[in-house]
């Protein structure tokens, strides 16, 4: 590890002297878009730190830590006036250009200050720590290496198996060795689930692994790391394997990305903060499931983890794998030919077997409209007879069976019988949930609690009830449907708790639960073994929605948890995806029912093609948060009408007028958006640099009025 020379000692006020030895270096500090500090601050120093060095600088009154961005400020200061660098920290080598350059990259496309971005993206202790406190964990560090408990035990670990690839993976492997090309390529690898697309992940982590570099495996959610993790540990036994996610405590984010950066940790796992991570020797970047939109950002800098790869791929020279069964529509536009109407920008492999002899399970689509009516003044019972029935046959089997309903606790709403008062959160407008187990109303939003009242508030009345069906009410109406069964359920009101989803998943995994309730939680990469029916109980809601990406997004989830069945070729041969649906004609199922992704993005795409939406069109959403809508909506029409006549000059960018957002008012605050739409991303973009600064001085003057917070949004998931 190289050393760092000894910190200069702080100089408070020294004297002009005319004469100030030192050097300017600009220097990149904390600071939010909305601080209007947009570029690096100036400060002398004794040497020419190089970019990417961490010090610690004076701001204000406090001692923040900073990153050198370049060796040579501005000269709107001398020398004498600036403030200097109070310290280096010791022992830990400058970030690396590339790491550099993502961060320029990010912050100018995110539309965030330098600042912010880069100190976003350090591990949160790093920026708290100063030199003396850095120092002292270095030596901790070092001694934590020096311990045998890596490495050494490799020589009488168990020989790792590798299976024989299957064809089609051979195929994959054969077309990702091609490294003839001049900028190496990035890859969409288009498999079912369970077709082996990790095992390819695998095989190409060994081969870079093999040339001494390092990998980086990004999947969408914490909760998958573990068993990723546990995968990759088996196989790569002798190497240093390291996650990174928002649930590993301080300390051990903070060794993580120390170890990653220091070129010591050769495999780096994590969701989508990893895609920061600096990597000396990087050699292979995956993406897996790329089409999840955890990999976004949803506040402060919302950049695109997914899409940040990619880039960091090209800045770095280095093969991209994005591996998904359902890829977005804009990862499947980029990766089709052109000559089919595509980018031709992606290669595409695909995988379309599932390995072994196990089958997706038959899609059986259970049109609800031909099922009995209830006897009047009753509610439909949650499932159909038939889909209960197949349910039954299972849990006789000692099968085991999943059901999906994406909406938790017992009910969304409460309602009196006689005025018609309703649960609704005081705060936002929304309704708050109720929660049986607790006999609590919670806002979902908000956060806001309250025991359930006993009559009505408004006019006295004992008798309310429940509407509609939460996981916590359909666990309950299941266990008295299919008396005998073992009904589980595992959502984030049972998670919460450190631990508890393992001990959940633990208990399925050894047969203890018949029947799981769940919510897409549940759908997303577990491998459950038992598992041979799936039922998906109300997902006709996306197909209405407001969103136009509610329907890929369904699609993709409905595939997924389909792929939850019949993961042991054993039980594969009669397992089942059921949906229960009003619309059994619409597209989504039709292609469900033959897991015809293809013919799905196809006409989806046509769709968006003649809609001018993405991936044909490129958007960006200006948020806006007021104590009324008014003034929320007030300074979006004020930013729109700033820059139409730049928006007119480039041509071809539209500014819709602000609307309030689908749930309005959250929290007390009142929220507004105003999309921007371009048939060109560089205009996009030129506009929204060009506006960023009018935006920053009319939100000052919008705050009297009553704006809180506003933001830019660019390539925003959440219509
Ligand atoms: P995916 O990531 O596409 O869902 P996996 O890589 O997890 O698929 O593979 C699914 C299952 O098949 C896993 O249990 C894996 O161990 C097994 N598998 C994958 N490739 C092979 C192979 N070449 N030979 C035998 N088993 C394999
Ligand atoms: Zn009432
Ligand atoms: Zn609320």
């Amino acid at each position: 590890m190289p050393l760092a020379a000894p910190p200069s000692a702080p100089v408070e006020g020294a004297p002009a002297s005319g004469l100030t030895p030192g050097v300017r270096l600009s220097v990149l500090v904390e600071a939010p878009q909305h601080s209007g500090l947009l570029g690096p601050l100036d400060y002398r120093a004794d040497r020419a730190w190089p970019p990417g060095t961490l010090v610690r600088v004076p701001l204000g009154r406090r001692t923040v830590t900073g990153l050198v961005w370049a060796a040579q400020g501005d000269d709107r200061w001398t020398l004498e006036q600036l403030k200097e660098v109070v310290e280096v920290l010791p022992d830990l080598p400058p970030l690396p250009e590339p790491w550099l350059k993502l961060i320029k990259f990010a912050a100018g496309y995110y539309q965030r200050s330098l600042g912010e971005m880069a100190m976003m993206v350090l591990p949160p202790e790093l920026r708290q720590l100063d030199a003396v406190q850095w120092a002292r964990r270095v030596k901790r560090l070092q001694k934590s290496l020096k311990d045998p408990a890596k490495g050494a035990q490799a020589a009488d670990a168990p020989e790792v198996h590798w299976p024989a690839p299957t064809p089609e993976q051979g195929q994959v492997l054969q077309a990702l060795a091609d490294t003839s090309a001049e900028q190496p390529p990035v890859s969409l690898l288009w498999g079912s689930t369970g077709s082996g697309k990790t095992e390819v992940y695998l095989l190409q982590a060994q081969a870079a692994l093999a040339q001494g570099r390092q990998v980086l495996i990004m999947v969408p959610e914490i909760n998958l790391t573990p068993q990723l993790e546990a995968r990759v540990a088996e196989r790569f036994a002798d190497r240093v394997i390291v996650s990174l996610h928002s649930g590993l405590t301080p300390a051990q984010r903070l060794r993580n990305w120390v170890l990653a950066h220091l070129g010591l940790a050769d495999i780096v796992l994590g969701t989508r903060l990893a895609v920061f991570t600096p990597l000396p020797r990087l050699g292979l970047i995956v993406v897996d499931e790329e089409h999840d939109p955890s990999y976004k950002q949803q506040d402060g800098a919302r950049y695109s983890a997914r899409d940040l790869a990619v880039y960091r791929g090209h800045l770095e020279r280095v093969p991209v794998i994005l591996g998904s069964a359902t890829p977005s529509l804009e990862t499947w536009h980029n990766a089709m030919p052109v000559a089919e109407g595509g980018a031709g920008r992606y290669r595409r492999l695909t995988m379309p077997s599932r390995v072994g002899l196990g089958l997706m399970p038959q899609v059986r689509v259970l049109d609800l409209s031909q099922q009995p009516k209830p006897a009047p003044g009753h509610e439909a019972a949650a499932l159909a007879r038939p889909l209960l029935d197949a349910i039954a046959e299972r849990t006789e089997r000692g099968e085991q069976s999943l059901i999906l309903l994406n909406r938790r606790g017992y009910a969304p709403v409460l309602q009196c019988s006689d005025c018609g008062w309703k649960s609704e959160c005081p705060h936002c407008s929304a309704w708050r949930v109720f929660h049986k187990v607790d006999r609590t109303l919670r806002c979902h939003h908000c956060g806001f609690a309250e025991r359930v009242p006993r009559a009505c508030p408004d006019c006295g009345n004992q008798d309310i009830h429940p509407v509609g069906r939460g996981t916590e009410r359909l666990e309950e109406q299941l266990a008295e449907a299919l008396p005998g069964a073992r009904v589980g359920r595992i959502d984030a009101d049972v998670t919460r708790l450190k631990g508890a989803l393992e001990e959940k998943l633990a208990s399925v995994h050894a047969g203890e639960v018949d029947v799981l309730v769940g919510t897409q939680m549940v759908a997303k990469g577990h491998d459950f073994r038992r598992i041979t029916l799936v039922a998906a109980v109300n997902p006709d809601a996306a197909l209405f929605a407001s969103d136009f990406r509610a329907a890929e997004r369904q699609f993709a989830l409905l595939l997924q948890a389909a792929g939850r069945a019949g993961r042991d070729a054993g039980v594969s041969g009669h397992s089942e995806m059921w949906v229960q649906t009003y619309h059994p004609a619409h597209a989504l199922y039709t292609a469900l029912r033959t897991y015809d992704y293809e013919s799905f993005a196809a006409q989806q795409l046509k769709e968006r093609q003649a809609a001018g939406l993405p991936p044909y069109a490129h958007l960006a959403m200006l948020r806006a948060e007021g104590k009324t809508q008014q003034a929320a909506q007030d300074f979006l029409s004020q930013a729109a009408l700033a820059v139409e006549a730049h928006a007119l000059e480039l041509g071809g960018v539209l500014l819709y007028p602000p609307v309030p957002t689908a749930v309005q008012r959250v929290a007390n605050v009142e929220r507004a958006q105003m999309l921007i739409e371009s048939d060109n991303r560089a205009g996009l973009l030129r506009l929204l640099s060009a506006a960023t600064a009018t935006w920053l001085s009319l939100a000052q003057k919008n705050r009297p009025n009553g704006l809180i917070r506003w933001a830019v949004d660019v390539d925003p998931l959440a219509i």
